[in-house]
């Protein structure tokens, strides 16, 4: 069987639906093609309607996001934000835009996200050497909930505001509350990749009406109210266009039944990979109140049980034109950050050793996911 034989089954492509086109047809009819426009403040309102945020502001990415939610916050250079290490790059970049140092700390096993134990111990020892962390950025890896309890106490202790990414996480929540609405900020993400996209975009939402005017203001190019053009501050060209909210107008009328599908994959995968030696999958099961999208279905490859590793499983899933990657490379790890403060390490690291993400994609069909099963168990034994 030759790989070229099949198509190939991608990670997390776009999944369109009906009504997409709609909107972007509207739009260019219209000529709303520029500047903001109905899609925009529709998609925006489609955001705070299924999350229960109070303020949204459509942007360019989710690191554009993050960008203007660290600068609310009033990061600068000097400061210190605490971020987990382990979380795509898009997370950590902005600290360093703004001139501020990533202040790193490990994760916990049950949700792979910040271990609260570090976190304390990271912000008493910023504070012993007399910089209190400036923000603690929130991270919900591949969507599943952090220890939400925990951390909230203990960013209320110590009066640390938290910028939430919930870039991978639009869909899951904790207690039936959204996720994307613990934060003083927060951000989703709409890239390619995601489990809804508008090819590219991102959207910083927040229950405070001052924030959100600061954002958009921020993301039009800090224009003053003036006839003229007059700036008093520095600002961004960061605001998402009326055409690609368009598209996300239409994605968000699926959102429910993406996070279902995902899940549904998940639990798929869970049923028809179980009992293969070593070889888990993780972060399960979900912790009371917390119920994740699943955006992405991961495995761990215990070195204990199977000699595969995920490098080998990888390749072989390769001659099936399938692709699957390894989990996201911690930033204590990455040469850019070797320099950055960092809390522990040795939980995430033996994360990115074990882990691989399968492909998790919604329009993936019930032969799809028998090809990667059957790929898997070809070299998992
Ligand atoms: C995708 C992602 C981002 C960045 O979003 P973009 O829209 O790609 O800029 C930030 N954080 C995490 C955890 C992500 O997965």
């Amino acid at each position: 069987m030759r790989s070229q034989d099949y198509d190939r089954l991608y990670l997390s492509p776009p999944h369109l639906g009906r009504h997409e086109l709609n909107y972007v047809h509207k739009a260019i009819e219209d000529n709303w093609v520029a500047p903001i426009g109905p899609n925009l403040t529709g998609f925006e309102a489609d955001i705070c309607q299924y999350t229960g945020a109070a303020y949204c502001v459509a942007l360019s990415s989710g690191t554009a996001a993050i960008h203007l939610g660290l600068l609310l916050l009033g990061v600068g250079p000097g400061d210190e934000v605490l971020c987990p290490s382990f979380t795509f790059v898009a997370t950590a970049n902005p600290i360093l835009y703004l001139g501020a140092t990533p202040v790193f700390v490990d994760s916990e096993p049950d949700t792979w996200n910040l271990c609260p134990q570090r976190l304390r111990e990271a912000i008493l020892d910023r504070i012993a050497q007399g910089n209190k962390p400036k923000v603690l950025l929130l991270v919900h890896l591949y969507g599943m909930p952090a220890r939400l309890p925990e951390i909230l106490a203990i960013a209320a202790e110590f009066d640390i505001p938290i910028l939430e990414d919930a870039a991978e996480a639009l869909g899951s929540c904790f207690n039936k509350q959204q996720l994307g609405t613990f934060g003083k900020i927060a951000l989703f993400s709409f890239n390619g990749n995601k489990i809804l996209t508008t090819s590219g975009g991102g959207a910083l939402v927040t229950n405070d009406a001052e924030l959100a005017f600061r954002a958009r203001f921020l993301a039009t190019q800090a224009k003053d109210e003036a006839p003229h053009y007059q700036h008093s501050e520095l600002g961004y060209n960061y605001r998402l266009s009326n055409i690609l909210a368009g598209i996300g107008r239409g994605q968000m009328e699926l959102l429910d039944d993406r996070v279902k599908r995902r899940r549904e994959i998940f639990a798929w995968y869970q049923e028809h990979l179980a009992g293969l030696p070593g070889l888990r999958l993780a972060p399960a099961p979900e912790l009371p109140g917390s119920r994740s999208n699943r955006w992405l279905t991961t495995v761990l490859l215990n070195p204990a049980e199977t000699s595969c590793t995920p490098e080998a499983l990888r390749l072989h899933l390769e001659t099936h034109n399938v692709e699957s990657r390894p989990l996201w490379k911690p930033m204590h790890l990455q040469p850019l950050y070797e320099q950055a403060p960092m809390y522990g390490g040795e939980v995430c690291a033996g994360l990115f050793e074990q882990g691989l993400c399968l492909p998790s994609g919604t329009a993936m069909t019930e032969a799809d996911l028998l090809r990667v099963a059957e790929g898997i168990r070809e070299v998992v034994r």
